[in-house]
């Protein structure tokens, strides 16, 4: 066991970070208040290689491990986590299903222009009234001629309108439940889709999510993304993965709003001193320094079994559920911290505290974490 980060992991965070400082911390605020993933941000994020962090260099990738890919995610999380989770979606979700699933002429297609950042993708599985029972979709692909036909709507996706390709999952039999679902990848502009309503969101502003719609949206038969009848097993495994991404998402989240945290503590007075020499406050500080130390490194250890091609349901549902509820329970202290500056948006905290609620439902809320956890513990004695 060796819990030394490598000396290409230590210029990696430095590299991430310095970035994330000079490129995306001055925008932060106009982001959120735009609502809108920045455009001028994209073709950055890519000549870092942070638009395709562990596909393959055949494609344009930066070929880097799971672990890596955290150290990244965690240090843009720490300045936007908006920035983060668009940058994780893009990656971990339909990149990630293209790249898994995906025919070699596929692979070909989508992932240089992906992994190059030149198009965001989208990654559809949750509907209106089909999200932590994603296997009761109504969106239905049907075989038509040498092609399908796709229609239904798909709720709360990331880069629903501007993603330029966007992996789908659709019922293609409905008779053989879970086994009836299938993946299908799409351009931006197919006869047949379109963006449906944008969400208004409580944070994670800096990230696009919307609705997106189908009406008999033709597809050659080509599209069909994996076997058909697959996608919702080969969706539980993007998910398995996707979920460290959430987790090293939190951990940045929250090592941010413990830094903005600490350093106020140091510069506020009350009573004739700075309130970090409060318990109360020295309390709060421990906690979150220590919580963020556990959610660190059960998110490491999820990468770590990922890199060793290992099975890590359960490790990354461990992760995803308490780097997130930490993540909440730190930029909830973050804001008492501030007092009334935590209230307002001249200081970071509210923003962190905005943000963080996403962690506990994305990619499966705390629920369904622990429905997973409990699975897993109860199917190995
Ligand atoms: C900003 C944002 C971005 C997103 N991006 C994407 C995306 O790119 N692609 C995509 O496909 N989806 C995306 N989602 C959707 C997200 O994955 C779902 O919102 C999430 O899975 C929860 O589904 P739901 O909202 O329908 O909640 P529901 O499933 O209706 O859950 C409501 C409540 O019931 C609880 N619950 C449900 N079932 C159980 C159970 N069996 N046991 C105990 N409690 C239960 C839940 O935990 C929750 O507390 C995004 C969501 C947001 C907010």
């Amino acid at each position: 066991m060796d819990f030394r980060p490598s000396e290409e992991q230590a210029i990696l965070r430095r590299t991430v970070r310095e970035f994330a400082e000079a490129e995306m911390r001055p925008h932060v605020m106009e982001w959120d208040e735009a609502q809108q993933f920045s455009a001028d941000l994209l073709p950055k994020l890519a000549a870092l290689g942070l638009m395709g962090i562990q596909f393959a260099e055949e494609y344009g990738g930066s070929a880097m491990s799971a672990v890596d890919y955290c150290i990244c995610i965690e240090e843009l999380a720490r300045v936007d986590p908006g920035v983060a989770l668009s940058v994780a979606a893009h990656n971990g979700l339909c990149t990630a299903h293209i790249n898994s699933f995906g025919s070699a002429a596929q692979k070909a297609t989508y992932l240089p222009r992906l992994v190059k950042g030149e198009v965001l993708g989208a990654w559809g599985l949750t509907e209106a009234n089909a999200g932590s029972d994603a296997a009761a979709m109504r969106t239905t692909a049907t075989r038509q001629g040498d092609g399908w036909v796709l229609n239904g709507a798909k709720a709360f996706i990331t880069h629903g309108a501007i993603g330029g390709v966007m992996v789908v999952m659709a019922v293609t039999d409905r008779s053989k439940g879970n086994r009836g679902i299938s993946a299908f990848v799409l351009e931006h502009g197919t006869p047949g889709m379109r963006a449906g309503k944008k969400e208004n969101k409580l944070g994670m502003r800096a990230s696009d999510t919307s609705e997106v719609v189908f009406e008999d949206c033709r597809l050659p038969s080509g599209q069909l993304l994996g076997e058909e009848g697959q996608a919702f097993i080969n969706t539980l495994q993007v998910l398995d993965s996707g979920r460290i991404g959430i987790a090293a998402l939190s951990v940045g989240l929250a090592q941010g709003a413990y830094e903005a945290a600490r350093s106020y503590a140091k510069e506020r007075h009350q009573f004739g001193q700075p309130i970090a020499a409060f318990q109360a406050i020295q309390w709060k500080l421990a906690d979150a320094a220590t919580k963020i130390e556990a959610s660190r490194l059960l998110t490491y250890r999820a990468a770590y079994l990922k890199d060793q091609g290992k099975r890590m349901t359960k490790e990354s549902a461990m992760a995803k559920l308490y780097a997130s509820e930490t993540a909440v329970r730190v930029a909830d202290d973050c804001v008492q911290i501030h007092g009334g500056y935590g209230f307002v948006k001249d200081y970071p905290a509210e923003k962190y505290f905005r943000d963080v609620k996403l962690t506990t439902i994305g990619e499966g809320t705390s629920e369904i974490q622990r429905l997973v956890i409990a699975r897993q513990l109860l199917s190995h004695s």
